[in-house]
């Protein structure tokens, strides 16, 4: 079996990783992609970040109608922070040593990889799947003398999503300025954040 891993905060999501983790599913032929909205990014001390619950409903509605997705709750329930090793080796665990996993996440997020806890034995047990958005050349992430390692052994892949150039930051930004965001989430996305106040000033949304 072939497993994608959707890890990402998705506060919140939007087409753009809809549309990746299509992409992902069809290049690399995965049977199924879960989506794993991170419960305590390590990265992001000190920012403010929505519920882990209100990222996961976002995230349960935008991925209801694809059988090929699938969601878990595994980082957001583990308490403290959550690192993508953990995540990996519980799945890897849990579906068997013969699965293959291929961690499907943003470019950007590959800058700073090799600082992750266990980068190197993580990316010696799983693929690697980054997005770009468009504007930026493959050679600017891969700069980095080591990732090109990883790259040549074929632990880390590049796919160009040109839907990637929605981002939960401007999503976050035109709401609370009162600018639509209709066609750049799901339906049932917008709807939620309205309901719930999400991303204006004083929401009580963050942790
Ligand atoms: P981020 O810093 O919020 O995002 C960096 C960039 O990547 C943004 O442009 C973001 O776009 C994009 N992005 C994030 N997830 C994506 C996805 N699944 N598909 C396509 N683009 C995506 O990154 P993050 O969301 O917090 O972290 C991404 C993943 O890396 C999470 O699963 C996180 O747990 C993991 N991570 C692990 C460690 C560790 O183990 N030490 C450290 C850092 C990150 P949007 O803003 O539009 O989403």
């Amino acid at each position: 079996m072939r497993l994608g891993i959707m890890g990402g905060t998705f506060d919140p999501i939007h087409w753009g990783h809809l549309v990746t983790a299509e992409a992902a599913r069809h290049q690399f032929k995965l049977d199924q992609v879960l989506f794993v909205p991170s419960g305590q990014p390590p990265h992001k001390q000190g920012r403010k970040v929505s519920s882990p619950e209100h990222r996961y409903l976002m995230t349960f509605l935008a991925i209801a109608n694809n059988p090929m997705f699938h969601i878990s709750r595994l980082e957001i329930d583990r308490p403290g922070f959550t690192y993508t090793y953990d995540t990996v080796s519980h799945l890897k665990a849990e579906y068997g040593q013969n699965i293959e996993l291929f961690f499907i996440t943003g470019a950007d997020v590959m800058r700073d990889i090799l600082t992750w806890y266990k980068a190197e034995e993580l990316l010696s047990i799983c693929h690697f799947v980054a997005a770009s958005r468009p504007g930026f050349t493959l050679l600017d992430y891969m700069a980095h003398a080591d990732l090109s390692r990883f790259k040549e052994n074929g632990s880390i892949h590049l796919i160009e999503v040109p839907a990637m150039a929605i981002s939960s930051t401007d999503l976050r930004r035109r709401i609370t300025i009162g600018e639509p965001i209709r066609y750049l989430v799901p339906e049932a996305v917008e709807n939620y954040i309205y309901k719930n106040h999400l991303y204006v000033p004083d929401d009580g949304a963050t942790d």
